[in-house]
């Protein structure tokens, strides 16, 4: 499959936060979607209490239903006004804190502690700075950065995961001569070369 026509594009950080300052966000979904129902039991694998990162988190509905079925969860995203909506749209009282080590980043942790979400770069970010985590979930994550990037974010990724942890990744399979994305299309021979 011919993908040159995609490996070029990259959508600034800037044109990241005018899609949320324009509501231009049509890769939000109120609803939880359906593949995390689908694959949980393959995310906790009979675990409980788990910490689960969701990169390029947006303000993903899904944060909520694992927080709730009690896993401590991790999120990033560039936007603040994504962080805030999704506190706000949850009735979740937070608070907001420099993080010391990345300069300009804000965590905003939920009163209750069990939603925590960086608003900076995922790029910012490392192991030493969030820990490690059991469970991934990845939708519009990857399929959002930037092909040349893909790398970096896979090598980070993989060094954010405990040995004995489970990610869950959706993609989006199309013709990529036919849309620019995002979301990118990433061939499942990449995701093999990236993951391992
Ligand atoms: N995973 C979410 C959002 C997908 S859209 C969902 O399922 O709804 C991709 C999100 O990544 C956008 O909200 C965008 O603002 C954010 N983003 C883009 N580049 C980023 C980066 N380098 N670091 C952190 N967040 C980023």
């Amino acid at each position: 499959s011919d993908v040159g026509s995609q490996k070029d594009r990259v959508v600034t950080e800037e044109e990241w936060l005018q899609k949320w300052e324009m509501g231009n966000i049509g890769f939000h979904k109120e609803q939880g979607h359906p593949l995390l129902q689908k694959y949980l039991d393959v995310l906790l694998n009979g675990r409980s209490g788990l910490r689960i990162f969701f990169p390029l988190c947006g303000k993903a509905v899904e944060m909520k239903w694992l927080a709730d079925m009690g896993h401590s969860i991790v999120g990033v995203e560039v936007s603040e006004q994504a962080v805030k909506e999704f506190f706000s749209e949850h009735s979740l009282p937070y608070c907001e804190e420099p993080v010391s080590e990345i300069s300009g980043a804000k965590i905003f942790q939920s009163t209750s502690g069990n939603i925590s979400l960086y608003c900076c770069s995922i790029y910012d970010l490392s192991s030493s700075i969030v820990g490690k985590f059991d469970g991934v979930w990845d939708r519009g994550a990857l399929v959002a950065v930037n092909p040349r990037d893909r790398q970096r974010y896979a090598s980070l990724m993989i060094n954010l995961m405990e040995k004995n942890s489970s990610y869950l990744l959706v993609t989006v399979s199309y013709d990529p001569n036919k849309h620019k994305g995002p979301p990118f299309y990433v061939p499942e021979s990449e995701i093999k070369s990236l993951f391992g």
